[in-house]
């Protein structure tokens, strides 16, 4: 299946405005792309619509994309509707304080099932959780979700910028890459990381960056990556 998990929408405050959920959906439609997620910045309160716009038009997953002390951002992907208070509730709890400049950052947008602007985020979301990479990604594996570690080898917010390495004990999901040579780097300097579930997907801030359909993987594979950790 064609996928893209890795959108933002106007919630984050790099993104378009006009990131609205039914303008995400349908391009994604218009893409074709058959499995979508929209993974803002440290928050999921743009996913409580996503079902009603969804609908039978495209099939999606929760997740967000979490930073973590180290800023290294990791995606927090899962299933069911009724877990969007419970992450919310952790990310509020750990996100560090620090008010939205909307002139500077951008606004960050909540819309509605028909993209009405409802609510407005003023915490700045772009900043860390009080909380290390290891300990995000055990409340992660406590609440039935799956973590991935976000743009592995990027200049910024990722592992390899900041501990230059992947341990093989760090109890990850699988790996998402940018380009596919930085999958074949990273299995050759770290030969254990062969059998993780690597992703690329697009990051999309603007509308027109949501992949086209090139990124495939099993259906089963990645559904499967629940049912490995939690049977
Ligand atoms: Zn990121
Ligand atoms: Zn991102």
């Amino acid at each position: 299946m064609f996928y893209d998990l890795h959108i933002h929408s106007a919630l984050s405050p790099c993104s378009d405005d006009d990131m609205t959920l039914n303008n995400i959906v349908n391009m994604a439609c218009l893409k074709e792309l058959d499995l979508i997620a929209i993974t803002d910045h440290n928050s999921v309160k743009q996913l409580y619509h996503l079902a009603d716009v969804a609908q039978d038009k495209i099939r999606f997953i929760y997740g967000v994309e979490i930073q973590s002390r180290e800023e290294i951002h990791v995606l927090a992907y899962f299933l069911d509707k009724q877990l969007l208070d419970t992450f919310q509730a952790f990310l509020d709890c750990y996100l560090i304080e620090e008010p939205n400049d909307e002139y500077y950052f951008g606004h960050q947008y909540i819309f509605n099932e028909v993209d009405e602007v409802v609510n407005e985020e003023r915490r700045l979301l772009i900043k860390s959780l009080d909380l290390s990479l290891v300990e995000i990604i055990d409340w992660i594996h406590h609440h039935h979700g799956i973590a991935i570690l976000a743009h592995a080898m990027s200049e910024r917010f990722s592992i390899m910028n900041v501990f230059m390495r992947i341990d093989e004990d760090l109890d990850i999901d699988g790996i998402e890459v940018t380009k596919e040579d930085h999958r074949t780097l990273l299995m050759e300097r770290f030969p254990y990381l062969k059998n993780q579930f690597w992703l690329m997907n697009s990051d999309a801030h603007r509308l027109e960056m949501i992949s086209e359909p090139i990124h495939q993987f099993d259906e089963k594979e990645f559904f499967g990556l629940w049912r490995k950790r939690y049977g």
